[in-house]
Formats: structure tokens, C-alpha cells, sequence
């Protein structure tokens, strides 16, 4: 008996007017037929050419309901943002503003942000001009963190030189520590060259110490996903990201691995019981079993959820009970960077703002998780946790008001 095609298949099928009995009785009695592909010639209008990978954008067909969430149902602090940021490409390093601050005070007032922490603030004479522009005029607004002094690693006693600049930074008016992932991943003991400085070398021992003294949150940026440490194969989750910024990998080379890099973060927080870590970028948001288990053995650690809402919104379940479990150790932040357009799921505005509130307190589904025509982190879509008032008002607001030493 020579093989059907598709179309006498299906003729046969529809024509018999077969139930689900009468296929299975089908199925049983003749030979299976071949499911053939169909070929161009019976399709001369198909397009088969092959479309490039970075010109597919997909656009879901799923009628579901799509929430607008102007404003956030409790005033926000944003914990994490980039109002200003150290350039250190020329002959000296400079401080670069990315914004006046009437036109971000303007976006937070629409969008109910009471206050943001600018965590790049620099440090020495350039965290003093931070602190200048931001601050000094609009103190209940904005919030300024200082960075460690790492040109200065290969001096003499940097250990007592970088304790003593946190307390002068302190004295100025800075209200944290921001840590970057240049710690671990970028910083050398010659600054540039030579073996990476590990994030638990005791030369930063008094600056954890005085931090804690003085009441300033370590904001703390550990490792980076992993697909970052993995090769930019077509296995690799992150490949269009890591495609349009090689520069993030950390696959080989003298690299640490995640773990390690974590691990070290961890024997900081230990020795350092009385200053308050927080691991931005949820610490580890793609194994929220491994953050949960660093959360409840260190009682000095906190997170943030910068940047990473694709990560929890795709694994909302999940990520529930993790904000039900630790609602009074979770802030929310965005790492919002003004007129950047290299990353659309950090881009200061109202559209960011919306979709952190949409992620937040609703049940929405399968929507983007930033404001970008392709999803820039992953090709997937999130949904929302839609979490309760009391949780709410602790996570846009009363947990980094605490650790601010705010009062309400
Ligand atoms: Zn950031």
C-alpha cells in the first residue's frame, strides 16, 4: 500500500469523521502513515528562508488580562540606581551625572518613588561632587553610597587608608558602601594586572568593620549569572546578551567560578556580623534555594531585586514563597541607569517603573520583563507574583527605610 500524504490523511480523517474510538481503531488495523513534511513546491509562496536569529521578535498571541500599574500601591524607595557614575576612561577619573535631578524627580513623583540611591557615587573629591548634586540639595530624595578607593590597593597600610575613607565619606554625608563586581572579578593587586584581589582579602577587613559602625549598608555585587561563566555556544541561554557584550563573560581564563565568587562573599558576611550586606541582584536570583539558605545563616544579609526581575518572573511560584519567606529582608531596586539604551531592562523612566509594579502586585501573565522589543537577558516572558499589602508596603518601602536609618 503506498504511503498517504498529508492531505489524503487528513481528507481521510475528516471525511470518516473519525472520533477519538474511531482513530485509535485506525491506528490499529492499517499501516501508520508517514507524517511527511511538506515540500516548497506545494507551498510556492512560503518564505523557508532561514531568519536570522536577532531579527526574530515573536509576538505572543495569548489573550490574557494586561494590568497597568501607573503608580505603586505604597510610596518606593528605589534602592539601586545609577544617577551618576565614576568615568575613568580619560587621564583622571571624573564623575558623569546621567541626569539633572528635577528631570528624575520629575519620573519619581509620577511614578511614586519617594527616594533613590544613587549607589555609584565614587569616592573622595568625586563623592563629594555626588553628594553635591544629589543630595545636599534634595536629601529626603536622594540617597548617596561611596565606593572603595581601589586605585590606591598596591599602597602602604590600604587597609587603614580605605577604613579611614569610609568613615571621611561617612562625615560628608554618604549613607552606604556599594561594592561592585570589579571585587572578584576585575580589580588586580597592580590595579590592572596580577592576580585578581579576592573578595575576602583581609585588606578590606577594617572597611567592612567601620561600615558596620557607622550604620552604612554594604550594597553588594557578587558574580553575575551563570550562563556568564559559560561558553557562548548555542546551548547558552544568555547568547544574544553575551553576543552584543562579550566583554561580561567570565568563561575561563583565570576567572573564579560563581561559587567560588559567592562562597567568598559569604566568609565576609560571617566575620562581619555587625554590618548588614545587601546582595543586589537577589545574590543569586536563578537558585533561590542557594540565596534562601545564605539568607538563614547569615542574619546580617539582605537583597535586592535589581535587574532581575526576569529572572524571578519566570519562575514566579518559586519566587512567591522566597518574598513570603523573607519579606523583611527584600528591597526593591531596579538598577535604573538615565539615557543608557545598552541595557533596556536598566532604562530610567516611567515604562521600567510600570512593569516592576505590574511584576510585583500582579497575577498578570507572560509579559516582558523590560521595556525592549526582544527580551535582552533571555528569550522568555514573566509573571507576576501578585503580592499582598503587608508584603508590599515592607518591600517597596520598610525594609530599606530601616536600613537607611529613615524615619517613616
Ligand atoms: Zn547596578
Amino acid at each position: 500500500m503506498p504511503e498517504w500524504n498529508r492531505r489524503q490523511w487528513l481528507a481521510a480523517f475528516t471525511s470518516a469523521g473519525l472520533g477519538a474510538a474511531g482513530v485509535a481503531a485506525a491506528e490499529r488495523s492499517g499501516p501508520k502513515p508517514k507524517r511527511q513534511i511538506a515540500t516548497r513546491a506545494e507551498y510556492p509562496d512560503a518564505d523557508t528562508t532561514p531568519l536570522p536569529l536577532v531579527d526574530y521578535q515573536p509576538r505572543s498571541m495569548l489573550h490574557v488580562t494586561e494590568t497597568h500599574v501607573p503608580r505603586s500601591r505604597y510610596p518606593n524607595i528605589d534602592f539601586h540606581s545609577h544617577l551618576s557614575w565614576i568615568d575613568s576612561k580619560g587621564q583622571s577619573d571624573v564623575v558623569h551625572h546621567g541626569a539633572k535631578p528635577e528631570e528624575i524627580l520629575q519620573v519619581m513623583d509620577s511614578k511614586n518613588v519617594r527616594m533613590m540611591v544613587n549607589l555609584t557615587g565614587g569616592y573622595g573629591p568625586l563623592l563629594e561632587e555626588t553628594i553635591r548634586y544629589w543630595q545636599a540639595p534634595h536629601p529626603d530624595r536622594f540617597a548617596v553610597f561611596v565606593e572603595p578607593w581601589y586605585d590606591k590597593i598596591a599602597i602602604p597600610n590600604y587597609a587603614h587608608f580605605q577604613a579611614d575613607q569610609i568613615e571621611r565619606s561617612s562625615k560628608m554625608g554618604a549613607k552606604g558602601l556599594k561594592i561592585l563586581k570589579t571585587l572578584g572579578l576585575y580589580l588586580r593587586e597592580q590595579v590592572k594586572t596580577g592576580p585578581l584581589v579576592k573578595i575576602d582579602d583581609r585588606r578590606f577587613d577594617e572597611m567592612w568593620e567601620t561600615a558596620g559602625a557607622l550604620n552604612m549598608p554594604v550594597a553588594i555585587h557578587i558574580s553575575d549569572p551563570e550562563a556568564f561563566f559559560l561558553p557562548i555556544d548555542r546551548f547558552n541561554e544568555r547568547y544574544e546578551e553575551l553576543n552584543a557584550h562579550p566583554d561580561w563573560s567570565f568563561y575561563g581564563k583565570d576567572f573564579p567560578s560563581n561559587l567560588e565568587l559567592q562562597e567568598a562573599r559569604n566568609r565576609v558576611m560571617a566575620r562581619h556580623p555587625r554590618t548588614k550586606f545587601v546582595a543586589l541582584h537577589v545574590g543569586d536570583s536563578e537558585n533561590l534555594s542557594y540565596i534562601s539558605e545564605c539568607l538563614d545563616r547569615y542574619p546580617n544579609l539582605y537583597v535586592d531585586i535589581a535587574a532581575r526581575i526576569g529572572e524571578l518572573g519566570r519562575q514566579p511560584r518559586t519566587a512567591r514563597k522566597f518574598f513570603d519567606k523573607y519579606q523583611d529582608r527584600i528591597l526593591f531596586a531596579t538598577d535604573a541607569t538615565p539615557h543608557g539604551d545598552e541595557t533596556p531592562q536598566q532604562i530610567f523612566g516611567r515604562e521600567l517603573y510600570e512593569i516592576y509594579y505590574r511584576f510585583l502586585e500582579t497575577e498578570d501573565e507572560y509579559f516582558d520583563y523590560a521595556p525592549a522589543p526582544k527580551p535582552p537577558q533571555g528569550r522568555w516572558r514573566i509573571y507576576g507574583i501578585g503580592l499582598p499589602d503587608n508584603i508590599l508596603r515592607k518591600v517597596y518601602f520598610e525594609n530599606a527605610a530601616r536600613l537607611l536609618g529613615l524615619s517613616h
